[in-house]
């Protein structure tokens, strides 16, 4: 019996990470919402569309094919045919999507094409508004948290890897105001479901995590 499970949480709290390797344990398919907001938002100025313009943004939204693809190394994201994948990640693309994902109009649209791709079931699930919104009846819903601290030194090593130029401390800003637009907005904004059970990932490590969600699904 396939089930799915959400997993929501604040950014940088390692949900992609834990959904992947659940996902891959279980045999399931893993889907990154966050993903499909950050291609909408890396169109957009590429285009020079305003992240503050909701109806032009939906325009953008309907008029473009945004594409979740299982690789050999991870997920790859497309727009209509252009690989995406890295230019998500940018820092730009990254301080901007916070504000494309909080229009209500944008969020429906996704909303529609996020319960398609889940309806077979057989989903990990990552976002912010998944196990309240999108899949309010996924048979698991996780809430993964950490210390602002900690998350932000784990971007940082991440960051470093890629050889961006940025201090602990700019990341530990850039990642507290997402979280609190995140948090803020008036659609669907950043919570834990109160069916949720939340993990507190500080000094954990990726398996105890893991580990601790495949205790749930095997319950
Ligand atoms: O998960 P990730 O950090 O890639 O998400 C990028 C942004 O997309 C979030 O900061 C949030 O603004 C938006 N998002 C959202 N709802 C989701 C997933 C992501 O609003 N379900």
């Amino acid at each position: 019996q396939r089930i799915n499970i959400a997993l929501d949480g604040p950014a940088g709290a390692g949900k992609s990470t834990v959904a992947k390797r659940m996902a891959d344990k279980l045999g399931y398919i893993y889907i990154d919402t966050g993903a499909m907001y950050r291609a909408l938002t890396w169109k957009a100025l590429q285009v020079q569309v305003d992240v503050h313009d909701e109806q032009q943004l939906v325009a953008l939204l309907n008029n473009c094919e945004i594409r979740l693809e299982p690789g050999e190394n991870g997920q790859k994201v497309y727009v209509d045919d252009e690989d995406v994948t890295n230019p998500i990640r940018e820092r730009e693309v990254t301080n901007q999507v916070s504000f494309v994902a909080s229009h209500e109009a944008v969020r429906l649209e996704m909303l529609r094409l996020q319960r398609e791709l889940a309806k077979e079931r057989g989903v990990v699930m990552d976002g912010r508004d998944i196990g309240t919104h999108v899949l309010p009846t996924a048979e698991i819903k996780i809430f993964l948290s950490a210390s602002i601290q900690e998350r932000a030194e784990r971007r940082f090593l991440e960051l470093q890897q890629k050889g961006e130029q940025i201090t602990l401390a700019e990341l530990e800003e850039e990642i507290k105001k997402r979280d609190e637009i995140d948090s803020q907005r008036k659609t669907a904004p950043l919570r834990k479901a109160e069916d949720a059970v939340e993990i507190d990932s500080t000094g954990l490590s990726i398996e105890q995590v893991v580990q601790q969600i495949v205790t749930l699904v095997q319950q």
